[in-house]
């Protein structure tokens, strides 16, 4: 890093999370002024005489500066010291699991866990030597009953959970892995970090698919690390360069480009998931909601002390059963029938046949009835009408 940079650099730490969604990560070039981070298409850096490394970069799948900003960005967000780039939120699980398991280790992961995360433990991880039992994120002794003092080296939570939104008290979770010598990894994916910030509550390792809410914009693929212990630090940097599953300096800035508005779309896809929640409580076709953010949501009280708001994912049944249920995902029109989440479009999906056909027949299985909406920021009127008509 050149001597100018060192001076202008500024510590946005104590700034507003907008603040640091824009600003933390990139000082503006020195050499040019530019504002926003080049995309720096290079695999490779000249050297000023062999080892004279600038600001340190050497290859890309090492480092590269377009890189280097969105992970700056990641970690203000994240309240981490660290953050780490990846191919995909996959890619990220991967590296973090292969930092810190090993053969003859266990892991305790979520019994509603991501299809891919579950896949990724029961078809992978196994194989080498790494064991995994399921327990309810939301259910504090269930999961602390699952841990193996000595051999547990994990415990994995997605909180909200996908796609039954289940709440895992990140804190006391912290507390039961901590106790038993194990790591607490948390995939904040589903709340972002504007709505939750795990490594503020005791986590110790936050992962993201920034295919999500972090990008936005269903445009590009990517996967986030994010820890604040200097010695995991060196773990996950070391791993993310061995295992190369590193974004191109494209995708990072897509990625980066959509982080900056996270804070304002988090709000608009939460004042609208609150209006589509409000018109499916009310309709006769639908059997149940769930939302944290409802009262009767049994993590309302714990989303409402982790969490800013409740966030834009909502799930519902209807009383019809399955044939229902897929007619109301092939009749939406503003909804876009489609995988993934976090866009700025609304998205609807049938998690059984869709998302989480993987997991049928396992306990993983989620009901039939039951519908997932990514709720977008449209407008909300136009929503809450195309719900109607297909519900009907
Ligand atoms: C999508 C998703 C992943 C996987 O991320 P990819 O970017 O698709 O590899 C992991 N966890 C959650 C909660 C997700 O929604």
């Amino acid at each position: 890093m050149s001597e100018q940079q060192h001076r202008t650099e500024h510590n946005w730490k104590a700034s507003g999370f907008e603040t640091r969604a824009i600003h933390a990560g990139y000082e503006p070039d020195p050499m040019t002024g530019a504002v926003i981070p080049p995309i720096y298409a290079t695999s490779t850096y000249k050297q000023d005489g062999v080892g004279g490394l600038r600001g340190g970069y050497e290859y890309s799948r090492s480092g590269n500066p377009t890189r280097t900003a969105l992970e700056g960005a990641l970690a203000a967000l994240e309240e981490g010291e660290r953050g780490f780039a990846f191919a995909s939120g996959l890619a990220a699980e991967d590296t973090v699991i292969r930092s810190v398991c090993r053969p003859g280790g266990h892991v305790v992961i979520p019994d509603d866990a991501y299809g891919g995360t579950y896949r990724l433990f029961d078809k992978v991880a196994k194989v080498w030597g790494v064991e995994h039992s399921p327990a309810a994120v939301s259910d504090v002794d269930a999961v602390r009953a699952a841990i193996r003092p000595g051999q547990t080296s994990v415990v994995w939570v997605e909180t909200p959970t996908n796609p039954l939104l289940n709440i895992g008290e990140i804190e006391a979770l912290a507390g039961d892995a901590h106790e038993a010598g194990a790591l607490l990894v948390v995939d904040n994916t589903f709340a972002s970090p504007y709505l939750q910030q795990p490594l503020t509550l005791g986590a110790d390792i936050v992962v993201h698919s920034t295919t999500k809410y972090v990008g936005g914009h269903s445009d590009v693929v990517g996967g986030a690390v994010v820890v604040r212990d200097l010695e995991l630090a060196d773990a996950i940097t070391f791993h993310q360069n061995a295992l190369g599953a590193v974004p191109g300096p494209f995708d990072a800035f897509l990625t980066h480009r959509g982080l900056k508005t996270l804070g304002v779309r988090m709000d608009r896809h939460c004042d609208n998931a609150e209006r589509v929640v409000e018109f499916l409580t009310g309709h006769p076709a639908v059997s149940q909601v769930i939302y944290p953010g409802l009262q009767e949501h049994p993590g309302h009280a714990v989303a409402a002390r982790q969490m800013k708001r409740f966030g834009g994912m909502v799930s519902f049944r209807v009383t019809g059963g399955e044939a229902h249920a897929l007619a109301v995902c092939e009749n939406a029109e503003v909804f876009t029938l489609g995988e993934s989440l976090g866009g700025v479009e609304s998205l609807i999906e049938h998690p059984g046949r869709m998302t989480h056909a993987s997991v049928a027949g396992t306990d993983l299985e989620v009901p039939a009835d039951l519908i997932r909406l990514s709720v977008g920021i449209e407008s909300a009127d136009d929503l809450i009408a195309d719900l109607d008509r297909a519900l009907g």
